[in-house]
């Protein structure tokens, strides 16, 4: 996630009244104490892999840098763990080169994968994503990134491996963007330049950026604002999910915590794509050398983790409805 705004935005708010923050009310499971046994993933191997990729080894996973490489090392081992196929050139690994924020030029590495759907050939394509890259290492030390983004990564992972067992009705192409952090620069330069494998049949963006957190108990689902046709697709995952769900952050109501530009899902949104982008709210370890793995409460992962996968399994079936 990126907020460039944000300094000005706590600026703005602390000398402001609240504006409206009430999303449309979703229906709220009751959330019980007690451990989660998780559903739709194997928890241990999530936040196992959640302390490994936000570990001090990987430096912060900056794009162009040691730790980065190593993390795309890392995600390419558990992705022929768990036996998925490249989308392309039998290579995971998409180089790209683009300027960042300040012009200067960088070579990052989107990794791809794809699960084909039961469909076929001419199938629409579900591309779900999740930024690797953060903020390597300052003066401060590591930025560690384990809710920005090595939680999206995991979730991501994990629902692999859910569509490897389940296999799904579309074309599902997974994601793993770099240089979110410089400004979105990997997801823009694959929808710039969509893979052949792919070209004309991009028909959805479900996007992971912070998920792991949930300091109040509550994941968001942003897009419905733009794709109205989203919202009971959205609801009905909300009546049912381990994590409240609601809508939300996703119109100029929200001012600076608009987020329909601030993560991945931006290049579809321009491109006409519909998506869902799934977040936590801000904390205060958001781009911190203090967002760390000992700051998340595991069940709230689990919780998070099957929600997401509960959302991806809507999102197939209903691109599968739209396209029949
Ligand atoms: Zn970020």
């Amino acid at each position: 996630m990126i907020r460039t705004a944000l300094i000005a935005g706590l600026l703005l708010a602390a000398c402001s009244s609240p504006a409206t923050q009430t999303a449309p009310v979703s229906p709220s499971p009751s959330i019980q104490e007690g451990t989660y046994p998780a559903q739709y993933h194997d928890a241990t191997r999530a936040s196992a892999a959640l302390e490994t990729l936000s570990s001090d080894a990987f430096e912060g996973r900056k794009t162009g840098e040691p730790g980065n490489l190593k993390a795309q090392d890392w995600i390419i081992g558990r992705l022929e763990t768990f036996g998925v196929a490249p989308l392309q050139n039998g290579d995971y690994r998409a180089a790209f080169e683009t300027p960042d924020f300040s012009g200067r030029q960088i070579e990052g590495t989107n990794i791809l994968a794809v699960i084909d759907g039961r469909r076929g050939q001419d199938a629409p394509v579900i591309v779900m994503s999740a930024h690797y890259d953060h903020l390597g290492t300052g003066e401060d030390g590591i930025y560690n990134g384990t809710d920005d983004n090595a939680s999206g990564v995991v979730a991501l992972l994990e629902t692999v491996a859910w569509f490897q067992e389940n296999p799904p009705e579309n074309d599902l192409v997974f994601a793993f963007f770099d240089a979110e952090e410089q400004g979105l620069a990997g997801s823009a330069e694959f929808v710039r330049d969509l893979p052949d494998a792919i070209a004309g049949r991009l028909a959805f963006n479900l996007n992971l950026d912070m998920v792991s957190r949930a300091d109040k108990g509550e994941i968001f689902a942003v897009g419905t604002h733009h794709y109205p046709d989203l919202i009971p697709l959205v609801d009905g995952v909300a009546e049912r999910a381990p994590l409240k769900l609601s809508r939300g952050h996703d119109s100029p109501e929200w001012g600076d915590q608009d987020w329909s530009t601030m993560s991945d899902h931006a290049p579809f949104l321009r491109a006409g794509v519909p998506f869902i982008y799934l977040g936590v709210e801000d904390h205060a370890d958001y781009h911190k050398v203090s967002d760390t793995f000992d700051k998340v409460d595991p069940e709230t992962f689990a919780r998070s983790v099957d929600t997401v996968l509960m959302v991806a399994e809507a999102v197939d079936e209903y691109v599968a409805a739209e396209a029949n």
